[in-house]
């Protein structure tokens, strides 16, 4: 018996849900070679890394070998792409493996992407390429280090084989961890059906995996769609806070869980911009980093119609005649809905309060509720025109929020050159709290707002540094800039050269701690660059 046999996988996703999926056997690649491992993660799931790396281990992480444990199977769903709905997609080069508990007991999928055709796949390949395979290995850990929730890859393996796309390119596949892969379009796909029951297996399942607290609700759909919410909006904040463009928010890639999912093209912003848009398939500007926030409740509402019928059911009053009742339940059912879906604004503008406070080292300030209310609107009012000054004045999105602290710390020039491009340098007063020369007028109108809230009257003191140090927790100094980003993936598809990889995944394992050496590395990009790149 083989030692990856022994690996137990459990299948809660196949058990609870039949007709949700299709049993798929993986291509066999002819000439598998483990491109990249991820130790941490495998550490993380009980799975010995080393045996991984052993000729054993990349039979299985290639698809050549299924172990005895595992299930390979393919996942139905629909999606609206772009706006438009298909009611059916699902796997079309992935297929889940089975689920992991991991060492902290978390129910953990393992899945492939780009292991071969399935009956979902359309008129695709079925296969991935070695670029976008790293690109998503390099996409997942920086967010993971950003404490941002997304799915990860275990292992990155070339195939040996050549996929066409626009060129020839070199196949790979990946393993993929993620909390579940139920996404927004799960639930669309049985819902376009009239598949109540499925939908109604669906929810008590998401509600085990993703809500354990909800177990026995009296109003589950309900109870699943507020959490979904939540889960979202937090997640969008944290988005906003650190420039990430998603690049294809289809609700197909949107997950129940609150992670980040298939977000092949997409970037970190470089100046501060709402209309950044890099995906080369994203004309209209759709996903543009600006629109993030409205297109999640877009996509929670898809959501919130799906589960209708159930919510609907959940609001029935059994004592009413039962004509009457069902179409009154109906009214109710879409007043509920409607309700969770636009208290997302609310709730997402509490979470981008919260994260772009902590960035600008603002404390709430401890008042009562009423006055609450009006100091937010303060501080919102002082962190939005900041992120106005930076795209009026072309700022990089990373540096002119990680600056802030040395700002706090007494050095005023280290911020303010970044909107000074043409004073120069001389000119910079270094002295503590003053301003350079030559500062637009605007930005030293917002400063001074900004010291009232800071209130921080010696720059220097114990108080002041322990503020600075927490705004440099939460402000990344390393993103996955992609003047840095394309060279590494490069080297890799054009010259197997792994280390340019390598020293950029080291970068970005920790973003927020600056660390000799690594000036380069919080470079913006050239701006001509930015204005050329594309992502696919
Ligand atoms: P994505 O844009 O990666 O989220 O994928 C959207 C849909 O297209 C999903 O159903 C994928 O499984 C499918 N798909 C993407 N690329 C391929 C491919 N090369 N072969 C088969 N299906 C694919
Ligand atoms: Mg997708
Ligand atoms: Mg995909």
């Amino acid at each position: 018996r083989a030692a990856i046999d022994a690996i137990a996988f459990e299948h809660r996703y196949a058990e609870a849900l039949e007709g949700a999926w299709i049993a798929v056997t993986p291509d066999v690649p002819p000439a598998p070679v483990l491109l990249w491992l991820n130790d941490g993660l495998a550490a993380e799931l009980g799975l010995d890394a080393a045996l991984l790396r052993r000729s054993e281990g990349l039979a299985m992480l290639s698809g050549q070998r299924v172990p005895a444990g595992a299930r390979p199977l393919a996942q139905a769903y629909a999606g609206h792409q772009f706006g438009g709905f298909s009611p059916q997609l699902g796997d079309g080069r992935a297929l889940l493996l089975g689920e992991r508990i991991d060492v902290h007991g978390q129910r953990r999928d393992l899945a492939f992407k780009g292991s071969g055709r399935t009956p979902f796949s359309r008129g695709g390949d079925g296969k991935a390429a070695v670029g976008p395979v790293l690109r998503e290995v390099i996409f997942g850990e920086a967010l993971h280090a950003l404490g941002i929730p997304a799915t990860r890859v275990l292992a990155a393996v070339a195939t040996g084989e050549t996929v066409r796309r626009d060129r020839p390119l070199p196949g790979a596949l990946l393993s993929r961890v993620a909390a579940s892969h139920l996404r927004v379009g799960t639930f669309q796909f049985f819902a376009v059906r009239g598949q109540t029951a499925m939908l109604r297996k669906l929810v008590h399942h998401a509600i085990e995996c993703h809500d354990p607290a909800l177990r026995g609700d009296a109003r589950p759909a309900l109870a699943l769609l507020r959490a979904v919410r939540d889960r979202q909006a937090r997640l969008l904040a944290q988005w906003m806070g650190v420039g990430f463009i998603h690049g294809v928010m289809n609700t197909d890639n949107m997950t129940i869980s609150g992670e980040t999912i298939d977000f092949g093209p997409c970037a970190f912003m470089e100046v501060h911009d709402p209309d950044a848009v890099f995906s080369s398939i994203d004309h209209q500007g759709r996903y543009a980093y600006g629109r993030q926030p409205e297109i999640a409740p877009w996509n929670l509402a898809r959501l919130a119609e799906a589960l209708l019928p159930l919510i609907a059911e959940e609001l029935a009053t059994p004592t009413a005649a039962a004509a009457i009742a069902a179409g009154n339940a109906e009214d109710a059912a879409i007043a509920a809905a409607t309700d969770i879906v636009q208290g997302w604004t609310a709730v997402y503008a509490a979470e981008w309060l919260a994260v772009h406070r902590a960035k600008a080292g603002l404390m709430p300030p401890s008042v009562t509720d009423a006055a609450a209310e009006a100091a937010d609107a303060v501080d919102r009012a002082l962190l939005q025109d900041l992120e106005q000054l930076l795209t009026r004045h072309r700022v990089d999105h990373t540096l002119g929020w990680r600056r802030l602290s040395a700002l706090r710390r007494g050095d005023a020039p280290a911020w303010c050159a970044l909107f000074s491009g043409s004073v120069d340098p001389s000119r910079l007063i270094p002295e503590p709290q003053a301003e350079p020369d030559g500062l637009p007028s605007d930005v030293r109108a917002w400063l001074v707002r900004l010291r009232v809230r800071w209130a921080d009257a010696d720059a220097g003191t114990e108080a002041t540094a322990a503020a600075a140090a927490a705004m440099d927790r939460v402000n990344p100094l390393y993103i996955a800039r992609h003047h840095r980003v394309e060279p590494a993936l490069d080297a890799a598809v054009e010259r197997a050269d792994l280390a340019p990889l390598l020293a950029l995944l080291a970068v970005l394992r920790d973003p927020y701690t600056e660390r000799d050496g690594l000036q380069d590395w919080a470079e913006p990009a050239p701006p001509q660059a930015t204005a050329m790149y594309r992502t696919f």
